[in-house]
């Protein structure tokens, strides 16, 4: 890998918001109020904020003008034109339809086409993926390839479908049970990674054979189509747009978070093909979104998703967005911090177990992690490991963990300079030298699903 330098932001600066450092004792305080639970802390009590990169892109000053151009008719208001020709023109479909996020085009897409006792393959479903496959009675199977889950490999496209998984589930388990395939790109929960267009060919090919619908889950598709550039043979001269357009060929429709990729704080939508599917869609949307030109959202947010789509293809930006994280992660790597490799689009994730040794999986060593970053540094970031992802056995109560003890630290767009990102990279090596003096950490209150959000701990 060629060593990379702090990418110069290609923008500059209009506006600003204050960030605040607060000092030890208060920090300290403030996990205590929070039950050593980064989700429970005031976002001001924050100095630099990498829970999430979803919802949280900076608007460009084009975007922010077009707010202003919001047309708030109930129906057929200009901007649904506008975002309706910004995303033909990339995913080439002929229906789009707005919803709120991602997981109103997601539910209404699978409220559409899954059934009880059905299949659903993805590489890997995001969390809310799944939860709208399962709700329906079906099952989310996740088909990624092995090394998707090596977090030595540095396979070039580790979020890549295995298509001889995918080949065999479908004989086993027979088409009439497997309604659609998705293909989720960027690979969110595996890490970020991306998927090749080889593989989407493929996946597409075995797809048709058995006439079964590919879908794509789009959240950051900008992303994965300036890794194929990068990374693919063949593509290193084509534009991000032809690119995704080629991509997206190959498929169906697709669900977006416009969260991620369209650089917005909120919306999202769902594109497809067919005509009679379409028609399902928009009276789904009716009953919970609202009319099939708004989908829940104000004329304004439509605008600035349509602006946001036209600005995540340009090339500078993307370089730049990959360039930021990966330079975290060499920073890191170059300090022997423990990274999961090679560092994906949108997030550097730390590998909790090697980092922490001394802390047994029970006592958490992810959520330490994410403690003591917040602790020394003011920084907060989350676990992906044992507290988010544990079964408990049924009959023993026992806890089974999950492969990977994660911590991610994801980047907002547009939102964080070089230099932050070397103040997050100086606390971490920090905290790597001086790794024995944390803590486990014992659960003090849980409750029953998704834990992570409200569980309450203390130091061991
Ligand atoms: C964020 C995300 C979603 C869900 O989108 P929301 O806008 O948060 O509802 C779905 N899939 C992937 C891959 C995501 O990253």
């Amino acid at each position: 890998m060629n060593k990379i330098k702090a990418p110069v932001e290609p923008f500059r600066i209009k506006t600003v918001e204050r960030i605040k450092p607060i000092d030890r004792r208060e920090r300290e305080n403030v996990l205590k109020q929070a039950g050593y639970n980064v989700f429970n802390i005031p976002a001001e009590k924050v100095f630099i904020d990498l829970l999430t990169d979803s919802g949280t892109s900076a608007m460009s000053d084009n975007q922010w003008s077009g707010l202003l151009i919001g047309d708030e008719s109930y129906a057929g208001a200009r901007n649904y034109f506008h975002l309706e020709a910004a995303v033909k023109e990339i995913f080439c479909f002929k229906h789009v339809i707005p919803t709120h996020q991602g997981r109103a085009a997601e539910r209404i897409l699978f409220e559409a086409l899954v059934k009880k006792g059905d299949f659903v393959p993805n590489n890997i479903h995001f969390d809310t993926t799944r939860a709208n496959v399962e709700v329906r009675g079906a099952r989310a199977v996740d088909l990624v390839i092995d090394d998707a889950y090596d977090p030595d490999s540095i396979h070039p496209f580790k979020g890549n479908m295995d298509v001889d998984k995918l080949k065999k589930f479908i004989e086993k388990k027979g088409v009439k049970k497997i309604p659609l395939v998705m293909m989720t790109i960027t690979n969110n929960s595996g890490g970020g990674q991306p998927v090749s267009i080889k593989n989407i060919k493929e996946v597409s090919q075995v797809c048709k054979q058995h006439k079964i619908p590919l879908f794509f889950d789009a959240c950051r598709f900008a992303e994965n189509a300036y890794f194929v550039k990068k990374r693919e043979k063949g593509y290193e001269k084509k534009s991000i747009l032809e690119i995704a357009q080629e991509m997206f060929s190959y498929g169906q429709g697709a669900t977006m978070s416009a969260k991620k990729d369209a650089l917005v704080n909120i919306g999202g939508f769902v594109t497809v093909d067919d005509d009679l599917l379409a028609e399902k869609l928009k009276n789904l949307l009716i009953l919970s979104e609202g009319f099939p030109t708004y989908g829940g959202l104000a004329g304004r947010d439509l605008e600035a998703i349509a602006r946001g789509l036209e600005e995540v293809l340009e090339e500078d930006y993307l370089e730049y967005r990959v360039n930021q994280v990966a330079y975290l992660g060499q920073l890191l790597d170059e300090a022997g911090v423990p990274v999961f490799k090679p560092v994906g689009g949108h997030a550097v994730y730390l590998l909790a177990d090697r980092f922490l040794p001394h802390i047994p999986r029970h006592q958490y060593p992810g959520w330490a992690l994410t403690v003591a970053l917040y602790r020394e540094a003011g920084i907060r970031a989350v676990e992906i490991g044992g507290v988010m992802f544990a079964r408990k056995d049924e009959k023993t109560g026992q806890e089974i963990f999950p492969r990977l003890e994660l911590v991610r630290l994801a980047i907002p767009r547009r939102v964080y300079t070089s230099a932050h990102l070397d103040y997050v990279a100086e606390a971490i090596i920090d905290l790597y030298r001086n790794r024995e003096k944390v803590r486990g950490l014992r659960i003090v209150r849980e409750s029953r699903y998704l834990r992570h959000f409200t569980v309450r701990m203390e130091e061991v």
